[in-house]
């Protein structure tokens, strides 16, 4: 950003409201926000981020992780498709917007966790950087805007048991039966609701809980002594954080809320969705239809605000398409870089014009 003029500031996210609590050090942790000063009114800003999934199983892929390897079109490694690529087309971006000129001020957001806690762009927030409008170069292909997404919660508990050798079961507790019958109680709590509402605007199914983490036990002599188990709810609204959370504490008690906490998000009429379409369908007619849509995953867009603090008109595109963000493997394919960055600069310019 510094090589771009664009004078980047930081920003940091803290352990206290607004943000959300993670019990994570964020002082040497910025979020950088570049500038490109504007003549006209208005701030429009591209978002993308830096944090990444963490590997699970390094033996599971089949190249290293880390390595940045190119075979063909795919370039593999994580963070590769979620959201380094993001990163750099942001980065291409405030290149080529320099030469722009009556264009409103643009901001380019480095941040961290989008992932989890969505603190890093509500530190931008907080710090002065609000914005009217804004793209998130982050999980989508070419063809696709994001404008909604589910709820999502992430639930860390643990089922204490009573241990025993295995051959004298009879009188222990499992806790790796009784967690798993917690989970089974709250599914059938999910599966109840989704036949209930089973469909929230492009989502089927728009309940899920799916299962992180579940660490007990070291052999198959004893019954362990506990269980721990982290999982994911997602849910459409009118659910909240709150709502799924009194829910899932009558089927597994105490639990603790982690980094991902979020509503359901949603914003339909979407006009930076809008001018993608229009220009993607300018530059590519009779390549696909382009369609905005929500999905069962979740971003950054509930924490892009206005100066008054209403949300910003914003949407999720780019930075192209890829497979196994989160999982092994993880790739981006290198040849949607050049044409989903002109699409984003096509819409950008729309948006700076009108
Ligand atoms: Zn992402």
């Amino acid at each position: 950003m510094r090589f771009l003029g664009l004078q980047p500031r930081a920003a940091y996210a803290k352990s206290a409201p607004p943000f959300h609590e993670t019990g994570r050090n964020y002082q040497e942790r910025p979020n950088l926000v570049g500038r490109l000063e504007g003549t006209g009114r208005g701030r429009v800003m591209l978002n993308a981020h830096v944090d990444t999934a963490p590997i699970t199983d390094p033996q599971a892929w089949t190249h290293p992780p880390y390595g940045a390897i190119v075979e063909g079109d795919r370039l593999y490694g994580r963070g590769a498709l979620d959201d380094k690529a993001g990163i750099a087309m942001m980065m291409l971006l405030a290149e080529v917007f320099q030469e722009i000129e009556h264009a409103p001020e643009l901001l380019f957001a480095s941040v961290i966790e989008d992932e989890d806690s969505g603190n890093g762009s509500l530190a931008c927030m907080e710090a002065g950087f609000w914005t009217d409008h804004a793209i998130v170069l982050d999980g989508t292909w070419p063809f696709r805007a994001i404008d909604s997404h589910l709820g999502q919660l992430w639930l860390h508990f643990e089922v204490p048991g009573v241990a025993a050798p295995s051959c004298s079961w009879a009188r222990a507790v499992n806790p790796i039966d009784l967690a798993f019958q917690k989970i089974a109680g709250l599914r059938a709590w999910v599966d109840e609701q989704n036949r209930r509402m089973p469909q929230w605007l492009e989502i089927a199914n728009p309940f899920f809980l799916s299962i992180g983490e579940f660490h007990s036990g070291s052999w198959a002599g004893s019954v362990p002594e506990r269980a721990q188990v982290s999982l994911q709810m997602g849910f459409p609204p009118p659910w909240t954080p709150e709502s799924i959370a009194a829910v899932a504490r009558e089927h597994l008690g105490d639990f603790r809320i982690g980094a991902l906490c979020t509503p359901p998000h949603t914003q339909r009429p979407n006009r930076p969705a809008e001018l993608l379409r229009a220009q993607v369908d300018r530059l590519r007619a009779g390549e696909m239809e382009f369609r905005i849509q929500a999905v069962t995953g979740h971003c950054d867009l509930r924490n892009l605000r206005k100066q008054d603090g209403s949300l910003a008109e914003a949407c999720l595109y780019g930075p192209g398409g890829g497979a196994n963000p989160h999982v092994a493997d993880e790739y981006y394919l290198m040849s949607h870089f050049v044409p989903v960055a002109q699409n984003v600069a096509s819409a950008l310019l729309e948006l700076i014009r009108s």
